[in-house]
């Protein structure tokens, strides 16, 4: 195996551990949805057992206020464990992305780096994240829980409307329980079903915390690089994004660090990048 092949599989090994992490915490995020989505669905049947449906029967304001409190107070539980996951998967991710570059590094036996333990590129990327300055972390968390604030904030509005109108229009709890919808990890499943609230939620929520623990990851990335002084970065697609027509004619080609188009992309986007090889080398130090 030549130095390119090395070089590529390396990182396409630390992107795929990138996409698991990735992964888990979609999934994180969308148990707590299903969670809000459940103790929705509970009060629903509390509506239905106090008979505020019977057609004709005049609801009351303060049972209306009352269900919407009990919303408000869900979207909040939800609102609050999403911000823990989100605040974690910004860090871990950031470290990942150094860690994941320390450990290229060491796979391809750069000096000072050649066979450093698991535990070691861990102990080096904490390292490198004690130096980094808090306040740029705390600007993605924040962009991102605005983001999801926006989705926790529409979803709330979108259930209660749902509620109020089959209230009104004297619905049965199973038809607003079905406007209201699921969260559904089964993708075929999913492609099949309407639009619903939690469907749109869901899919926002799922694009959201792809797409800012990727671009968290590669500020991690980019924050070794520049640590260590490697100035020309490469492009990397990964397997199923050699066929996008945006990411695609960007693989393999070398960039200065401050000219990369940032990463992700797109929503969406898989792609990585690394330190070119010919400046890496040249030293035999993988920094000047
Ligand atoms: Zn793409
Ligand atoms: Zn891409």
């Amino acid at each position: 195996m030549n130095q390119a092949e090395q070089i590529q599989k390396a990182v396409l090994r630390s992107l795929h551990a990138r996409d698991l992490y990735t992964e888990r915490q979609v999934n994180s995020m969308l148990k707590s949805l299903r969670a809000a989505e459940i103790h929705i669905k509970s009060q629903l049947v509390e509506i239905g057992e106090k008979k505020l449906l019977k057609k004709g029967l005049e609801i009351r304001q303060g049972q209306l206020h009352s269900i919407q409190k009990g919303i408000d107070e869900i979207i909040k539980d939800l609102k609050r464990d999403q911000t823990l996951i989100m605040k974690t998967a910004v860090r871990d991710s950031f470290q990942n992305g150094i860690a994941g570059s320390i450990g290229e590094f060491s796979e391809l036996k750069f000096p000072h780096y050649e066979n450093l333990s698991h535990e070691d590129r861990i102990k080096l990327a904490g390292q490198v994240m004690s130096l980094i300055d808090r306040s740029a972390l705390d600007f993605l968390v924040n962009y991102n829980l605005q983001l999801l604030g926006n989705v926790t904030r529409e979803l709330v509005d979108n259930i209660k409307q749902q509620i109020s109108v089959g209230l009104v229009t004297g619905d049965s709890i199973a038809k607003i329980g079905e406007k209201i919808g699921s969260v559904i990890t089964d993708p075929a499943e999913f492609r099949l079903a309407g639009k619903t609230v939690f469907k749109t939620a869901q899919q926002r929520v799922e694009v959201i915390t792809r797409t800012e623990t990727l671009r968290a990851y590669g500020h991690g990335r980019n924050k070794f690089y520049n640590q260590i002084g490697a100035r020309r970065i490469v492009w990397a697609t990964s397997g199923d994004e050699r066929t996008c027509p945006e990411c695609g004619p960007l693989d393999g080609k070398e960039f200065l660090a401050e000219e990369m188009p940032s990463i992700p992309l797109h929503p969406a986007c898989r792609c990585s990048f690394f330190a070119a090889r010919a400046r890496v080398c040249r030293s035999g130090v993988p920094v000047h």
